[in-house]
Protein backbone atom coordinates (compact mmCIF):
# COMPACT_ATOMS: atom_id res chain seq x y z
CA UNK A 1 0.00 0.00 0.00
CA UNK A 2 2.54 2.14 0.94
CA UNK A 3 4.15 1.77 -2.20
CA UNK A 4 1.86 2.68 -4.17
CA UNK A 5 1.23 5.91 -2.30
CA UNK A 6 4.81 6.62 -2.70
CA UNK A 7 4.27 5.89 -6.57
CA UNK A 8 1.05 8.11 -7.15
CA UNK A 9 3.47 10.46 -5.41
CA UNK A 10 6.44 9.98 -7.57
CA UNK A 11 4.40 10.31 -10.37
CA UNK A 12 2.53 13.70 -9.95
CA UNK A 13 6.16 14.91 -9.02
CA UNK A 14 7.19 14.10 -12.50
CA UNK A 15 3.95 15.70 -13.91
CA UNK A 16 4.68 18.82 -11.71
CA UNK A 17 8.42 19.06 -13.18
CA UNK A 18 7.19 18.53 -16.63
CA UNK A 19 4.70 21.44 -15.92
CA UNK A 20 7.80 23.81 -15.08
CA UNK A 21 9.65 23.03 -17.95
CA UNK A 22 6.74 23.79 -19.92
CA UNK A 23 6.46 26.80 -18.27
CA UNK A 24 3.49 25.97 -16.29
CA UNK A 25 2.79 26.44 -12.71
CA UNK A 26 4.14 23.00 -11.04
CA UNK A 27 2.72 23.24 -7.83
CA UNK A 28 -1.02 23.58 -9.63
CA UNK A 29 -0.30 20.45 -11.28
CA UNK A 30 1.26 18.75 -8.56
CA UNK A 31 -2.46 18.97 -6.96
CA UNK A 32 -4.17 18.46 -10.03
CA UNK A 33 -2.30 14.74 -10.53
CA UNK A 34 -2.52 14.15 -6.58
CA UNK A 35 -6.36 14.92 -6.54
CA UNK A 36 -7.38 12.80 -9.79
CA UNK A 37 -4.41 10.83 -11.02
CA UNK A 38 -1.02 11.62 -12.16
CA UNK A 39 -2.15 10.18 -15.83
CA UNK A 40 -5.22 12.58 -15.81
CA UNK A 41 -2.50 15.63 -14.98
CA UNK A 42 -0.40 14.33 -17.50
CA UNK A 43 -3.19 14.27 -20.45
CA UNK A 44 -3.68 17.85 -19.55
CA UNK A 45 -0.22 18.54 -19.82
CA UNK A 46 0.12 16.99 -23.22
CA UNK A 47 -2.95 18.22 -24.25
CA UNK A 48 -1.95 22.01 -23.17
CA UNK A 49 -0.50 24.03 -25.36
CA UNK A 50 3.00 24.69 -24.87
CA UNK A 51 4.98 27.34 -23.50
CA UNK A 52 5.26 30.60 -26.16
CA UNK A 53 8.72 31.18 -26.73
CA UNK A 54 10.37 34.03 -24.18
CA UNK A 55 10.24 37.50 -25.62
CA UNK A 56 13.16 39.16 -26.53
CA UNK A 57 12.85 42.89 -26.69
CA UNK A 58 14.74 44.76 -29.65
CA UNK A 59 17.06 47.16 -28.33
CA UNK A 60 15.55 50.26 -29.31
CA UNK A 61 19.31 52.04 -29.15
CA UNK A 62 20.40 50.01 -32.41
CA UNK A 63 18.18 51.78 -34.32
CA UNK A 64 19.66 55.16 -35.53
CA UNK A 65 18.54 57.90 -38.06
CA UNK A 66 20.15 60.50 -39.10
CA UNK A 67 19.29 64.30 -38.59
CA UNK A 68 18.49 66.36 -41.55
CA UNK A 69 20.19 69.51 -40.17
CA UNK A 70 24.08 68.06 -39.93
CA UNK A 71 23.95 64.60 -40.62
CA UNK A 72 24.53 63.32 -37.41
CA UNK A 73 23.30 59.99 -36.12
CA UNK A 74 21.09 59.91 -33.65
CA UNK A 75 18.85 56.88 -31.15
CA UNK A 76 15.93 56.68 -31.87
CA UNK A 77 14.83 57.77 -28.22
CA UNK A 78 16.34 61.20 -28.38
CA UNK A 79 14.00 64.25 -29.62
CA UNK A 80 16.50 66.60 -30.83
CA UNK A 81 19.77 66.41 -32.47
CA UNK A 82 23.19 66.32 -30.00
CA UNK A 83 24.93 68.05 -32.07
CA UNK A 84 23.24 70.96 -33.39
CA UNK A 85 19.93 70.84 -31.23
CA UNK A 86 18.12 70.33 -34.70
CA UNK A 87 13.91 68.91 -33.20
CA UNK A 88 14.04 65.57 -34.71
CA UNK A 89 9.79 65.59 -33.49
ZN1 LIG B 1 21.97 67.78 -36.18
Amino acid sequence: MIFGVLLWIGLCVAVAMGAGKRGKNPVAYFFLSALLSPLVGLIILIAGAPAPPPVTKPRSTSARWKCPECGHPNGNDTYRCKTCGYSLV
